[in-house]
């Protein structure tokens, strides 16, 4: 069973559904030349993707393409369902720091066989992610400041008000198609600047307030 972990208090929870949106920011969306859609785009990673606390990620021998995407995560703390907007962050733990990494060609061969994304989202190591920072010490999930460098150099910068779904939105929207559990874990789409990344690269993930990630690529 994977956990993860509320730091300051050290409350673990046990990892239950990783669900993640995807074209989440139009900037991104432009990058990869999709269409912007009304119904939001939801798929899911398996726990066994996870790669706690950073550390090693392995990219599987048969990509060419691992691209990286930094991501704002939150912790499910409180059960529901249909949620309201309005009560939406009164169901969250915590805030973490994430990397939803890709097999950019083989999820491009997919797409164009009209098939699902699993085998390009969640193989071993394509979730890194940070411990979770309270909920309540975070003031305001859509206003963050959100960066990527690989190397040293900076990859991806952004922040969550650039999001076209509010963290409320997205926990309401999300909780329509799926009863949400504690250790439930969403993933909430990246900025423009996804790049792949190879043997030997170091990545570092900050979002403002919520904490940093460290990756190295096997
Ligand atoms: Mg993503």
């Amino acid at each position: 069973m994977h956990q993860v972990t509320l730091k300051t208090s050290g409350t673990t929870y046990p990892v239950g559904k990783i669900l993640c949106l995807g074209r989440n920011y139009l900037d991104h969306i432009r990058e990869l030349g999709n269409q912007v859609s009304e119904r939001p785009v939801i798929f899911s990673k398996p726990a066994s993707s996870l790669l706690p606390g950073g550390g090693l990620v392995q990219i599987p021998g048969y990509s060419r393409d691992c691209q990286h995407e930094l991501e704002l995560a939150l912790l499910i703390g409180r059960p529901g369902k249909n949620i309201d907007q309005a009560h939406a962050l009164e169901h969250l733990a915590g805030y973490g720091v994430a990397l939803d990494l890709t097999l950019r060609d083989l999820q491009a061969e997919l797409k164009s066989q009209g098939l699902p994304w699993d085998l390009a989202k969640g193989f071993d190591t394509s979730c890194p992610l940070s411990a979770f920072t309270p909920a309540d010490q975070v003031a305001d999930p859509n206003k963050l400041d959100l960066t990527l460098g690989v190397n040293g150099q900076l990859r991806q910068q952004g922040n969550t008000n650039q999001m076209m779904r509010s963290v409320e939105e997205i926990i309401a929207e999300i909780s329509r198609y799926f009863s949400l559990e504690s250790g439930d874990i969403i993933l909430t789409g990246t900025p423009s600047g996804v790049a792949g990344i190879t043997s030997g690269d170091r990545l570092e993930g900050r979002i403002e307030q919520v904490g940093q990630l460290h990756v190295s690529v096997a």
